[in-house]
């Protein structure tokens, strides 16, 4: 037996895995692998088979594998200190360049930072903010939170309840009381009576569903809104032409914070800092996390502006010292990794590369797609993209469910040596490779997946299901 197998089957006995059958995993029923190793776009697993990680692990690797300045920092920084706590004002040098680099690069409006370790638990301490926010103002009422169906926010108890995919809700009771969700802005999935609607039109249609839920609701117990400037796990679905105008006149209008969710945008993934700046939206709070280190150390962050800020400072003045804390927060690895990482993104130009091979990516993704028979729509912004099937494009007709489409042509991809992502809800492949990508590696990418993406038609049509 190979060692790759034998770690696998290791595997199988003590660990289980997210997004896969518990049961099948433990009895040997669905695929495992061991990666080993990587270097740029390419991860390499125990067998030493060689793939283009076409989506950066889960879109965070951005500055590609195998960087040893990353290294490097994170080992100068842990014979120097790995870790003390940050609480009642405890720093680390780290922890305070960070911050103001972080800072720098969101732009003028942004106050303060605090740390994670995941997008999950930044969403986690978002929620808390806002209820503190609404608490010191005293609106002890104004406390929901509305995000959207398809965003993607984390899957904790409250995280996964923002959250808008129904397989991270089934089965947990979720989500939680005080968790809304209001309309995607999902053009291509646009319903019967939004049919004739101008993307603009259905911009405004979205507005319009947001409101109606904020006055059905009560502009008194609505605390804020949450969104990914582009839908990320729900599909990778750039926004319809004047979204975020119009979505933030509606927020305006009843004093509701918006949060943006920059774990997948922020730090150049779409061609600009973060997906605020590329849409014009000038969000309350900020969400960070994957591209913030490369996945070099786990590292998220929330970033406070400066009308929550003077809130909350108010606050302490009357409760006290803040009841929230994270053991890790400000962690000096994570906080070197993530300087290493900006620095490397800000000398190699990634957020350029990313607007520039990114948008030759999206035109040689339109070029190889674009007419293809099973893809209803081929789209993305910048480093992102994505390839939608359909049954009948012309039509948007979905395939039947059960036919896997999506799923089987990631696996299509594996043999091929690609790894793209079947998204969790519809028959879409995700794109999102390391922002180091160059075009003669975009090139390959789209190479790869066009003889996958035939070779599934070909089963269809053999079978007679297309
Ligand atoms: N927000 C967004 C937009 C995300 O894409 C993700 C992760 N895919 C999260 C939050 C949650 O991050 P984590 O998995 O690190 O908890």
């Amino acid at each position: 037996m190979s060692l790759h197998q034998e770690l696998i089957d290791r595997d199988r006995q003590v660990t289980f895995h997210a997004s896969t059958h518990l049961r099948d995993f433990a009895h040997g029923d669905a695929p495992g692998r061991v990666i080993s190793g990587g270097k740029g776009i390419n991860i390499v697993d125990k067998d030493g088979r060689e793939f283009i990680d076409g989506f950066a692990g889960l879109y965070c690797v951005n500055i590609g594998y195998g960087r040893t300045e990353v290294a490097e920092a994170i080992y100068r920084q842990a014979l120097e200190l790995s870790y003390y706590h940050t609480y009642v004002g405890h720093s680390n040098e780290p922890q305070i360049a960070l911050s103001e680099k972080i800072l720098e690069l969101a732009g003028p409006g942004m106050s303060k930072v605090y740390y994670g370790m995941s997008g999950s638990d930044a969403n986690e301490t978002q929620l808390k903010i806002v209820r503190y926010y609404n608490n010191v103002l005293g609106r002890p009422q104004k406390k929901k939170v509305i995000s959207r169906m398809r965003g993607y926010h984390g899957s904790g108890i409250a995280s996964g309840s923002l959250t808008g995919l129904k397989a991270f809700h089934d089965h947990f009771d979720l989500p939680i009381e005080t968790i809304r969700h209001t309309k995607a802005p999902y053009y291509y999935h646009r319903g019967a009576d939004q049919e004739g609607m101008s993307e603009r039109e259905f911009s405004k249609y979205c507005a319009q569903k947001l409101e109606e839920m904020i006055l059905a609701e009560g502009p008194e117990t609505v605390a804020a809104f949450i969104g990914e400037p582009v839908l990320g796990t729900g599909g990778i679905v750039p926004p319809p032409e004047g979204y975020w105008a119009e979505i933030q006149a509606v927020l305006a209008k009843y004093d509701v914070l918006l949060i943006a969710d920059e774990v997948v945008c922020g730090f150049g993934r779409i061609g600009a800092e973060f997906g605020s700046h590329y849409y014009g939206i000038k969000p309350d709070l900020i969400t960070v996390a994957k591209g913030l280190t490369s996945a070099y150390q786990p590292l998220s962050g929330v970033i406070v502006g400066d009308r929550v800020w003077k809130v909350l400072e108010q606050g302490t003045g009357e409760y006290g010292p803040i009841g929230h804390g994270w053991t890790y927060s400000g962690h000096a690895l994570g906080c070197a990794a993530g300087l290493a990482n900006l620095e490397i993104i800000a000398r190699e130009g990634l957020t350029q590369n990313a607007a520039e091979t990114g948008a030759y990516l999206q035109q040689q993704m339109q070029a190889a797609f674009g007419d293809h028979p099973i893809v209803g729509q081929v789209r993305g912004v910048g480093m992102l993209a994505a390839l939608e099937f359909s049954a009948s494009p012309a039509k948007r007709e979905h395939f039947d469910p059960s036919l896997k489409v999506g799923p089987r042509i990631a696996i299509a991809a594996l043999e091929e040596n690609l790894i793209v992502r079947a998204m969790p809800q519809g028959d879409i492949l995700g794109f999102a490779p390391p922002l180091v990508i160059t075009r003669d590696e975009v090139d390959e990418v789209v190479a790869r997946a066009k003889r996958a993406v035939d070779r599934v038609t070909d089963e269809l049509v053999n079978s007679g299901d297309l």
